[in-house]
């Protein structure tokens, strides 16, 4: 199945694009056109607080707007466009709920796939081998390490991304936010929730 929209070889780590972006990487700094701290916050930025708050945005509308919610499970892509959320690599949405009876959890068991415009760019550990391999084999394992745990008859379901699907995970309501504006919430969602690596909580 294509990933990311082209064909490549999944085997091959680093990608192509991957050492090419490196090596310009080090000519530049080595130039001292860039400063590697400052890239580091740049990314860190984009993978956790810019891209991120739109999955907020979208989770905590579910949870306070039940027909935005219905609208979301029906067709996440419209919805999430309702919010002006689109771009590349968001085309195909399907968001999925937590609930007592089953938490789901996202990977790309072939590469990286990730819903950037409501995610922002995937963190590396989501990249890396080791999540894609055992997020399927043993995900109670993984997200033990993540510090998720599970209620005792909670089921896990894995949804293995691609090119032409993209999963939201819509983690539960916690208690304690009854009454909460919809921004506070979003405020309390965070991007493992979203990817099911995580819980939230007030
Ligand atoms: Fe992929």
């Amino acid at each position: 199945m294509p990933h990311d929209g082209h064909d490549h070889s999944h085997s091959l780590l680093p990608s192509d694009p991957e050492l090419r972006v490196r090596a310009l990487e080090s000519i530049l700094v080595n130039k001292g056109l860039v400063d590697p701290a400052a890239l580091n916050v740049l990314i860190d930025t984009y993978e956790n607080k810019i891209g991120p708050k739109n999955g907020a945005r979208v989770v905590a509308k579910s949870w306070t707007d039940p027909e935005f919610r219905a609208r979301l499970q029906d067709d996440a892509s419209a919805a999430i466009a309702d919010l002006g959320y689109v771009g590349r690599q968001g085309e195909h949405m399907v968001a999925v709920e937590n609930t007592p009876e089953q938490h789901n959890m996202v990977v790309c068991t072939l590469c990286s796939c990730y819903p950037w415009p409501v995610l922002g760019i995937p963190p590396a550990w989501y990249k890396s081998d080791a999540y894609r391999a055992r997020a399927v084999r043993e995900p109670r394992a993984v997200l033990s390490e993540f510090g998720v745990s599970l209620l005792p008859d909670q089921k896990i379901r894995v949804w293995d991304s691609t090119a032409e699907i993209r999963y939201l995970v819509i983690p539960m309501r916690p208690e304690g936010s009854e009454g909460m504006p919809e921004d506070e919430l979003a405020a309390l969602v965070t991007r493992d929730s979203m990817i099911g690596t995580g819980l939230v909580s007030v």
